[in-house]
C-alpha cells in the first residue's frame, strides 16, 4: 500500500530555485492531500507530476504567505480548467476572509465550491477529517500567528499496522505536541536554522536542527525529515550532520523528492 509524501517546496519564507515554499502531496492508497501551499506550488506540481485536480483536500499550517500565497492561483487554475468537484480547506481561522478578499478584489469566481473549515482550538488533538483511507488531526504549534501541526493516519488493512505522518511546521521548540506525534513512523519537522542561530530561532519561533532531532527523539518517531530549511544554508550535508548527531535516522527534504511513510521496525 502506498503512503508517501512529495515535497513541492521544502524552503523557508524566502524562496530559492533550490528549495521553495513550503508544499507537499501526502499519497495514502490513492488519497491525494494537500500539506500548505506556498507560492508556485501549483507549477511545482506540474513539474514534479502531481495532477492539480487530484487534489480536493488542503490542510494549511497557517498563514504566513509562505505557507499559503499558492492558494489563489492553485484554485485559479483548478476552475480554468474546469473543475467541478468540490474543495475542502483546512486552516486557522481567517482563510475565509482572505480568501473572499483576493477573489473579490480579483474579480474572480469559481465554478466549483470550495469549503472552509477554520481551526480555532488552543490546545489538544482534535481529529478534523476521516474518509475511507485516513484519518487527519490537528493539534496547536508555537508561532507567532495561530499554527496547527497534522497528524494523518492510514486505516489498516488486513494484518497491517496503521502508518502515521506528522507535519509540525512552523514552531519554535517545545514538547506541548510531543504526546500527539508519539513514534510517529515518519515526522517532517521544520528546520529552519542550524545550531549557530539558537537564539535567532528562539525569538523567531522557528527550530534549529538539533531541536527538531531532540523533538524526534523525544518522540520515538521512526525516522525524522526536515524542511523549511532557510535560503541562508548551501550545505544541506551539514545541517543532516547536526541533527544526525542527535537522531541518526534523519532525511533533509529536498524538493520534487518523494519520502515513504515505512512500517514500523519489530
Ligand atoms: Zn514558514
Ligand atoms: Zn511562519
Amino acid at each position: 500500500m502506498n503512503f508517501y509524501t512529495t515535497i513541492l517546496g521544502s524552503g523557508a519564507a524566502l524562496p530559492t530555485v533550490a528549495r521553495h515554499c513550503s508544499g507537499q502531496v501526502v499519497n495514502i492508497n490513492g488519497t491525494r492531500l494537500m500539506l500548505d501551499c506556498g507560492e508556485n506550488s501549483q507549477t511545482q506540481m506540474r513539474i514534479y507530476h502531481q495532477k492539480l485536480q487530484s487534489v480536493g483536500t488542503i490542510f494549511l499550517t497557517h498563514l504566513h504567505g509562505d505557507h499559503f500565497f499558492g492558494l489563489p492561483g492553485l484554485l485559479s487554475t483548478m476552475h480554468l480548467c474546469g473543475r467541478q468537484t468540490p474543495v475542502d480547506i483546512f486552516a486557522p481561522a481567517g482563510i475565509a476572509q482572505a480568501m473572499e478578499l483576493f477573489m473579490t478584489v480579483a474579480g474572480s469566481h469559481l465554478d466549483f465550491p470550495v469549503c472552509y473549515h477554520e481551526l480555532s482550538h488552543t490546545e489538544g488533538c482534535l481529529q478534523v477529517f476521516e474518509n475511507e483511507r485516513c484519518l487527519v488531526s490537528a493539534f496547536p504549534l508555537l508561532h507567532s500567528v495561530p499554527t496547527y501541526g497534522y497528524l494523518i493516519q492510514e486505516k489498516p488493512r488486513g494484518n497491517n499496522p496503521a502508518r502515521r505522518y506528522a507535519y509540525c511546521t512552523d514552531t519554535g521548540y517545545t514538547e506541548s505536541f510531543l504526546p500527539y506525534i508519539h513514534q510517529v513512523d515518519l515526522l517532517c519537522l521544520e528546520s529552519t536554522f542550524d545550531s549557530s542561530f539558537a537564539s535567532v530561532a528562539a525569538e523567531k519561533l522557528h527550530c534549529t536542527t538539533v531541536q527538531a532531532a531532540t523533538l524526534a527523539l523525544k518522540a520515538e518517531a521512526g525516522q525524522l525529515l526536515l524542511t523549511h530549511i532557510s535560503a541562508r544554508f548551501k550545505e544541506p550535508d551539514k545541517l543532516l550532520a547536526e541533527a544526525q548527531a542527535v537522531f541518526p535516522n534523519t532525511l533533509i527534504a529536498s524538493d520534487g523528492e518523494r519520502y515513504e511513510v515505512h512500517y514500523p521496525t519489530a
